[in-house]
């Protein structure tokens, strides 16, 4: 009993677990060596760096046991290295000099950390979704106008404000600027296509402290409240333990895996995201303004617009997407049969008046529920995708291919008389059978078509009748024996 107990634990309690539970008991440690008084001073910094300590040591770590996350990891080692360089540099002159000046080298530290952790960030950002994702990177730029816009109003402008000479000025200004930059990235990341692992929502909740308690020490300084040893460093503390531990974590290689959808969809957590961050800046001023303070109404005007615009753009790119969606397929994306009906109605129509040939072809996979059958759905969706794939290998420009229904396919020849009709359908015929198709890891599976042909001019003269005709051959082409190319006699 006892050992199947032990055995469960150690099946479960991994170093990601550990790193977890040791990061709680410095956090405690730290705070019990604090009220122990001054002369612990040391221990405390030592306590203090061990959240970064740790995510350096861990990022160096997943650089060595995952080759593909390597440049990201050495990036978090970097900027964890600039922090612990920062607290040691600073916690030396407060304690030898018994106070720091400001702007000190330590800052030096702390600001270097910013580029580096952003960097680290973009870069499994590009890794999950290559290419732009424009809702994603809209998405994230509305949030962080919005924010930047907060940060802006009651931190940055505040803080220039008090502080006095140019240099010391800029420094504090640089700390929040280097926030937004953690808010821009980390909202792409959030709001970005790709796996919702549980490494992804522990950094997400990394970036979410730290804003937090970077926005909370800010406002008091302004304040005048801040103490040193306060409880916003256990919150720093916690968010870098956490993310020490998303590195450690099994599933971690899993963060810069690539998405399969190049979007996500728009969910109503995602719009309610989007319209609180919309209406910030509108509902700031106008807080602003009824308790009789200051606002900055041209900075205010100008964020309003740029959010419009942001959204105007997000609906556009919706309303493609959408228009898109309606004429594709979703597996193979080949044309929908309603793309393909429509083209047919105004190429027929075209062809009425003109006189032109029009050919179609109508496609359908023998025993495909074999396929199926033996591997599986995912199988028989294989073969869809690959045979999509072919189909239009061969066709020309001009000409439309489209997916009719589940396993049968239609291509649409303007131009093309009986003769050319029947060459493509051989074509296709060929190109399909020519070489088995990978249905699983190391399974090859040879599939075949049959193909129906049927055109214009003849006995049809509608668009209903040529696809009736073509679905008559095809049926022909089925009886007589599968594997081959049946037109429509209508002698
Ligand atoms: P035949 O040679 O007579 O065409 O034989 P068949 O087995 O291909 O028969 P039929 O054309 O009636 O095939 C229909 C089967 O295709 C039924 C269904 O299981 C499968 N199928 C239809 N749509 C899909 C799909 O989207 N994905 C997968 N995997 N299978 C599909
Ligand atoms: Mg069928
Ligand atoms: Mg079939």
């Amino acid at each position: 009993m006892a050992k199947a107990q032990t055995a469960v634990l150690t099946r479960h309690v991994t170093g990601w677990h550990l790193l977890l539970a040791g990061g709680a008991l410095a956090i405690v440690a730290y705070y019990f060596v604090q009220a122990l008084g001054p002369g612990w001073a040391g221990t405390q910094v030592a306590l203090y760096c061990s959240a970064n300590g740790a995510l350096l040591a861990c990022s160096l770590v997943a650089a060595r046991r995952h080759r593909a996350m390597t440049g990201m990891a050495l990036l978090l080692a970097a900027s964890a290295a600039a922090s612990i360089f920062a607290d040691v540099v600073f916690y030396f002159l407060a304690l030898v000099q018994g106070e720091v000046a400001y702007p000190s080298i330590a800052d030096l530290g702390y600001l270097a950390s910013y580029p580096l952790m952003a960097s680290a960030f973009l870069m499994v950002i590009r890794r999950r979704t290559p290419g732009w994702d424009f809702a994603s990177a809209i998405d994230a730029a509305i949030v962080a106008v919005s924010a930047g816009f907060l940060v802006f109003e009651f931190i940055i402008v505040p803080t220039a404000a008090i502080s006095g000479e140019n240099v010391a000025t800029l420094v504090s200004v640089a700390y929040p600027v280097g926030d937004l930059m953690l808010i821009t990235v980390g909202a792409r990341l959030m709001l970005g296509a790709g796996l919702r692992t549980v490494p992804l929502r522990m950094a997400g909740g990394y970036l979410g402290l730290v804003l937090y308690a970077d926005t909370a020490y800010s406002i008091q300084t302004l304040n005048g409240t801040y103490r040193a040893g306060n409880y916003l460093d256990a919150v720093w503390m916690t968010a870098t333990f956490l993310l020490a531990a998303a590195l450690l974590h099994p599933a971690a290689p899993k963060l810069i895996e690539r998405s399969s959808a190049a979007t996500p969809d728009a969910t109503t957590g995602r719009l309610t995201v989007l319209a609180i961050a919309a209406m910030v800046a509108p509902t700031s001023m106008a807080v602003q303004y009824l308790r009789g303070q200051p606002s900055h109404v041209l900075i205010a005007a100008l964020v309003c617009n740029l959010l419009f615009l942001l959204v105007l753009a997000r609906m556009a790119g919706l309303v493609t997407a959408q228009r898109h969606a309606a004429i594709t397929d979703g597996l193979t994306g080949m044309r929908s049969r309603r793309f393909f009906e429509q083209s047919l109605h105004a190429e027929v129509a075209r062809a009425g008046r003109s006189g032109n040939d029009v050919g179609i072809l109508l496609l359908d996979i023998d025993h495909f529920k074999n396929v199926n059958d033996t591997y599986g759905h995912h199988g028989g969706d294989r073969v869809l995708v690959e045979l999509a794939h072919r189909l239009t290998g061969v066709m020309r420009p001009g000409d439309l291919a489209a997916r009719y229904g589940g396993e049968e396919f239609a291509v649409l020849l303007p131009g093309a008389g009986p003769a050319a009709a029947a060459e493509v359908a051989e074509r296709i015929r060929r190109a399909v059978s020519i070489a088995p198709i990978a249905v699983g890891e190391d399974r090859l599976h040879r599939v075949t078509v049959s193909i129906g042909v049927a055109g214009l001019p003849s006995v049809c003269t509608d668009a209903d009748e040529l696809v009736l005709a073509a679905d008559r051959a095809l049926y022909a082409a089925k009886n007589a024996g599968r594997d081959r190319v049946v037109a429509f006699d209508d002698k």
